[in-house]
């Protein structure tokens, strides 16, 4: 048995009162981790040495025991402790120069957040937080698997939402040969959001053009703004706002696009993350970057879910530049060039050939059914090595 992991993420209605005990818990957090980054840095002046999380995790039991902490003891236990968690992790991925030096955390700059381990639960569209109780959600999907941690946070537009890391088992047997009528090649790009080796174009979602107009008008006032004035806070809170919808209207717009392509497909290759040299502006790639990333994360817990094949192909792959009729590659292709022609005398609109060539590539890495040939291309198999590999599904998704 393998085990995968899926997560949920709900809307929260919590009434007045729950709000209020979700911001304390998010501020017992924040206080957690602040004290414990501070004692790290005391310890180190001290000794040259920091502290580990079970040293911490014992001193977070004495804090906990002074009369004027008693406020501390209101919050989950499991929740105290996983800031601890947290803050061992942030220092380890400093260690590892994955990151930078752990900051404190400000009421002001970071979003009310939290996260516990254990003992959260969802039934009839409640969410079950210890120590606060069943809070309303709104549950557009059932979880039907058991919960392993969640996270709380409430976004820049004063909405909490509940992201849960649920696993399941999937037994270690192929899945079923693909009939390949039903591969697709999938080629991921900013003028058309995807296009597919049949032919079918997915536009960006409408809302992207005015929503980088909003982001960019946010950050514009935001830069204006004098450093620690009133207005900078406010401004800082509207661009949180804006950065909030654009991440909703993204999240609800790629889980429709996903899952019809999981369920219309029986495989589905797609590049290794590769934004291809797209000329474009820092923000638009950021934004671009983070869809492109959210995509393929759900396309890879759906593919294993609606048991799927996937095909992540090589980032090197030529995948615009291969001509599929004759093989040659063409070095002089630029990117402004949407059709170009090969030498061969082939004509190729960019995108396209790009989808087909990954689809070529990708399927030999996916079993097909008996009784279908799969149409090599002209040049034939095994021209270059296999580059391909299945994907695995073993990041942590939580973005804490
Ligand atoms: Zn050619």
């Amino acid at each position: 048995m393998a085990v995968y992991r899926k997560v949920y993420r709900f809307r929260m209605e919590p009434t007045r009162a729950q709000g209020e005990a979700l911001l304390r818990m998010a501020g017992a957090r924040r206080f957690v981790w602040n004290w414990g980054l501070a004692r790290r840095k005391e310890a180190y002046a001290a000794t040259g040495k920091g502290l580990t999380y079970n040293q911490q995790a014992a001193e977070l039991t004495a804090l906990k025991k002074q009369p004027k902490m008693a406020w501390l003891r209101e919050a989950d236990s499991q929740l105290l402790q996983q800031a601890l968690k947290d803050l061992d992790l942030a220092f380890t991925a400093f260690f590892e120069k994955r990151a930078g030096f752990p900051r404190f955390k400000s009421k002001k700059r970071d979003e009310p957040r939290f996260r516990i381990p254990q003992r959260v639960k969802v039934e009839d569209s409640k969410v079950y937080v210890p120590k606060v109780g069943w809070v309303r959600i709104r549950q557009s999907q059932p979880v039907d698997c058991p919960i392993k941690g969640a996270t709380f946070k409430r976004d820049g537009e004063g909405h909490w939402y509940v992201t849960l890391t649920a696993e399941f088992e999937m037994p270690d047997v192929p899945l079923p040969p693909a009939n390949p009528e039903r591969v697709v090649g999938i080629d991921l790009g900013l003028k058309d959001f995807a296009v597919l080796s049949d032919g079918t174009r997915i536009a960006p979602p409408k809302f992207y053009r005015r929503a980088m107009k909003k982001l960019r008008k946010a950050q514009r006032e935001l830069s204006r703004k004098q450093k620690r004035s009133k207005n900078r806070d406010k401004a800082r809170h509207r661009l949180n706002r804006v950065h909030a919808r654009v991440r909703n209207q993204r999240q609800d717009w790629l889980h429709k696009l996903t899952t019809d392509l999981v369920q219309k497909y029986d495989g589905l290759c797609i590049e290794d993350l590769n934004l291809k040299g797209m000329a474009k502006t820092k923000l638009s790639l950021s934004v671009l970057d983070a869809a492109l990333g959210e995509f393929r994360r759900q396309l890879e817990y759906k593919s294993i879910w609606y048991r799927k094949h996937l095909a992540v192909i090589d980032r090197y792959f030529p995948s615009s530049k291969l001509c599929r009729e004759c093989g040659a590659i063409n070095q002089n292709l630029a990117l402004s060039d949407r059709v170009w022609t090969c030498e061969c005398g082939a004509v190729h609109e960019r995108d396209l050939n790009a989808a087909q060539n990954i689809r070529a590539e990708g399927i030999r890495n996916i079993p097909v059914a008996v009784g279908h040939t799969e149409t090599l291309n002209a040049w034939g198999e095994g021209v270059r090595p296999a580059r391909c590999r299945q994907s695995s599904l073993n990041q942590e998704s939580h973005a804490l």
